[in-house]
């Protein structure tokens, strides 16, 4: 028997490990763990996932079910740990074989090593790295110590050097026998430990989770309304759904894949225009890669107060300063509304993420890790990766080669000219 463990890979369109688990011809089960580790508070008070990515989750693990139902295969969804999960999985059901995405970071390490060590000998444990634009083998250096530190440099070299992999192939649907009844359930936010909330009007994320969500998305951002083709025109906006093309909240889920984006935008480039805007899209996954090879080349060390730099700075804690950037309430009224409009969405422009960043790391010298906690519980298109990566970057211990503090007054007057984002988060009630 094989078993796919889903993580943040929750798609059953390029897949590795689910195409290799096919290509066994064995029978196979898949599982998504939703492990209490995640609803739990962490060390600074805040819970490590808010209900809006919480609910994004719970919709995409929905959709997962359905989709590998129609490949006749069974998905279980337990409310507990991998560690004790999995290993009970593996015995009842038999299993010989676990496929997974492979992570590197110290939680999720610490995850598949729990499993490995609880389960029976002799199970294999197939890992595949399936979150990357360039895959880290076809990397032109010999190990990730040698990935440059400033942006450009890696992406000028990459470019020249490394083709993007074609999709993984669909996998045929399993015989009908592959499939096992059984009773697990999706939870709900309550059994989560969160409330359910209404989906404020002014959110500028609409959206809901799923392979199939993420597709629609493509299918309006690209084809529809042909917005792709302005991307670069557009990208700095703060209001409203099709400023940017939303796709982090999916591709942090792994229900769509950088590559699927990658040979989408190929094909506009062929049926309606090649840009600057369909290359910045681009340009903006490799961004996405980068802060993943960051993460592999440095270690535990995005987490560490000094970052990458080992940076010896003054950092302060102050209750006080906290509750104001949360609250929205700082002497800025453009950080206030970004910090409004996260907490009342779970979804904040990258724009806004760079100043309200700027403003608490470098501005007031607050610990950034105290910011990038708060985000990681708040944002829907939470990725390790990305968040750590450009909280180090915006703090100043991180990859930025300037090493720059945001002019928020400047800010708001170039990208907020005319108030509108302001006012919608400072003024309008919530649900008129
Ligand atoms: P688009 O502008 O349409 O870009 C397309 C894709 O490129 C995005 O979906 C994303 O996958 C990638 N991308 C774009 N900008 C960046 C970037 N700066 N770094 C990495 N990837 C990028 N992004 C996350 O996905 N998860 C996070 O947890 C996260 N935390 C952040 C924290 C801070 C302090 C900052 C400054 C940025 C953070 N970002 C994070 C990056 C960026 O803000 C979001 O990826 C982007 O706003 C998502 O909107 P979009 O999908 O419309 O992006």
């Amino acid at each position: 028997m094989n078993l796919v463990w889903f993580k943040n890979d929750l798609r059953t369109i390029d897949h590795t490990g689910l195409s290799l688990a096919s290509k066994t011809k064995n029978p196979t089960i898949a599982v998504y763990c939703f492990d209490p580790k995640q609803f739990k508070k962490d060390r600074f008070g805040f819970k490590k996932t808010e209900k809006y990515r919480a609910q994004f989750l719970i919709e995409t693990v929905t959709e997962l079910r359905e989709n590998l139902e129609k490949l006749n295969i069974t998905l279980f969804v337990v409310n507990e740990e991998p560690e004790f999960a999995i290993p009970k999985l593996v015995k009842n059901y038999q299993v010989e074989r676990i496929y997974f995405q492979k992570e590197w970071t110290f939680e999720e390490r610490n995850i598949i090593e729990g499993v490995r060590v609880n389960c029976p000998n002799g199970t294999s444990l197939i890992e595949t790295f399936d979150q990357f634009l360039w895959h880290p083998e076809d990397l032109p250096y010999s190990n990730y110590s040698e990935i440059p530190k400033v942006f450009t440099n890696f992406r000028k070299y990459c470019e020249k050097q490394v083709d993007v992999r074609p999709i993984v192939n669909k996998i045929d649907a399993f015989p009908n026998e592959n499939l096992i009844s059984q009773s697990t359930q999706i939870p709900s936010l309550h059994d989560l430990g969160l409330s359910d909330f209404e989906i404020d009007k002014r959110t500028a994320f609409p959206f809901k989770g799923g392979e199939n969500q993420a597709n629609l998305r493509i299918e309006e951002y690209f084809w529809e309304t042909k917005n792709l083709q302005y991307y670069k025109k557009t990208r700095n906006g703060l209001v409203g759904k099709d400023y940017s093309s939303k796709l982090s909240a999916w591709l942090a889920n792994g229900s769509i894949s950088a590559r699927m984006i990658y040979w989408e935008v190929q094909k506009f480039e062929k049926d309606v225009i090649k840009n600057d805007s369909t290359y910045w899209l681009i340009f903006e996954l490799i961004w996405r890669d980068f802060f993943k090879y960051v993460s592999l080349k440095h270690g535990d060390r995005i987490f560490k107060i000094g970052g990458i730099l080992n940076a010896d700075y003054d950092w302060d804690s102050n209750e006080h300063t906290r509750k104001n950037w949360i609250n929205g309430t700082t002497k800025y009224d453009f950080v206030n509304a970004n910090m409004l409009e996260l907490s009342n969405t779970g979804w904040m422009s990258n724009r806004g993420r760079q100043n309200v960043a700027s403003f608490w790391a470098k501005e007031s010298k607050q610990d950034w890790r105290i910011g990038a906690a708060y985000f990681e519980s708040l944002l829907i298109d939470y990725d390790v990766h990305s968040n750590y990566g450009n909280w180090i970057y915006n703090s100043g211990v991180g990859n930025d080669p300037r090493d720059r503090i945001f002019n928020i007054k400047s800010q708001a007057e170039r990208y907020d000219e005319s108030g509108t984002f302001t006012r919608l988060w400072l003024q309008n009630s919530l649900f008129d």
